[in-house]
């Protein structure tokens, strides 16, 4: 490797975002299922709810920096009347989850999203980026600091096996191996936030996840859908995002199948999809 050829660039998506503190019920318990990612998706911005252990939930607004022909922006939502006009056309339901809903809006900050991406990772035996300064992506998949984590995994196996003082051998190999993985997680998170802020609310996208569930229920060993793929797995992001593009193609042949709506619970469905997995 050539030392001192660092190519780095870094990605401001368009969205930007702003946390909003869902409080529990007095007495501790919360007022959305715990157990479940609450996304209230509207195709351009989305608000999406996460638990945490006190009962209440970290709630996320993603939306564009400026407002376009098609979405309201953070630039025009902006002052109270309008604040509380937008959360009652668009979050209804959350107005009285979050009752200073308008205050916090109003009160906390607005934070932009960034995707850095660069290489090498290592300055020869010397230097390596782990974590965000190698990899930050898009919040999406909840997989940020986890990859930063998994980029500690490698590099502890890596010195196990060469030994601790290796490092002009270690480095290298913790860069080739966990790069291609930093890109995948990158394009998985930006495929993410458009199943979650659009696609989650579309009867095409439902059917796929019902005939995926199915699938993975009826022939664990064959069929891990991409979501836990990555969520529920130690198959690297890279190779996951191989196989979730397979899973695309096969799904598009079995969703255009005559009828799919109503035989998606079929044998024959089933047959379809194992078969072209096969192939
Ligand atoms: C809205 C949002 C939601 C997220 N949700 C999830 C999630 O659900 N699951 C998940 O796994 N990840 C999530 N992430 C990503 C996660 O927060 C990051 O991936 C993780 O914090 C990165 O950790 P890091 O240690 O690599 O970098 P950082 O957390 O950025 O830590 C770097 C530290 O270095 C310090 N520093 C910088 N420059 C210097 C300097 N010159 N000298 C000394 N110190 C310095 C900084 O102050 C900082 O404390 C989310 C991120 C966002 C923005």
């Amino acid at each position: 490797m050539m030392l001192g050829r660092f190519t780095y660039s870094q990605e401001y998506i368009e969205h930007d975002y702003k946390e909003i503190a869902f409080p529990s019920n007095a007495d501790g318990t919360p007022r959305m299922d715990p157990q479940c990612l609450h996304i209230w998706p509207r195709r351009w911005f989305m608000m999406m709810g996460l638990a945490n252990q006190d009962g209440g939930f970290t709630g996320t607004l993603f939306m564009p920096h400026a407002a376009t022909k098609d979405s309201p922006g953070f630039d025009t939502v902006q002052g109270e009347s309008e604040v509380r006009k937008f959360f009652t056309q668009h979050f209804a339901d959350a107005l009285p989850l979050v009752p200073d809903l308008v205050e916090q809006y109003l009160r906390n900050p607005q934070s932009n999203l960034v995707i850095v991406r660069c290489a090498p990772w290592n300055h020869g035996g010397k230097v390596a980026l782990i974590g965000d300064a190698a990899h930050a992506i898009i919040p999406f998949y909840g997989e940020g600091m986890n990859a930063g984590f998994e980029d500690c995994r490698v590099l502890n196996d890596l010195l196990n096996t060469h030994g601790d003082a290796n490092w002009d051998e270690v480095l290298p190999l913790y860069a080739a191996s966990r790069k291609p993985n930093g890109d995948a997680i990158a394009a998985l998170s930006q495929r993410n936030f458009i199943e979650m802020r659009d696609l989650v609310a579309d009867p095409t996208f439902i059917l796929r996840k019902k005939i995926e569930g199915r699938l993975q229920q009826r022939h664990p060993d064959k069929w891990l859908p991409l979501y836990s793929q990555v969520k529920f797995s130690d198959i690297a992001y890279s190779e996951a995002w191989n196989e979730g593009l397979r899973h695309d193609r096969i799904m598009e042949q079995v969703l255009a199948m005559p009828g799919i709506e109503e035989k998606w619970e079929s044998e024959e469905v089933e047959g379809m999809a194992l078969g072209l997995l096969a192939i």
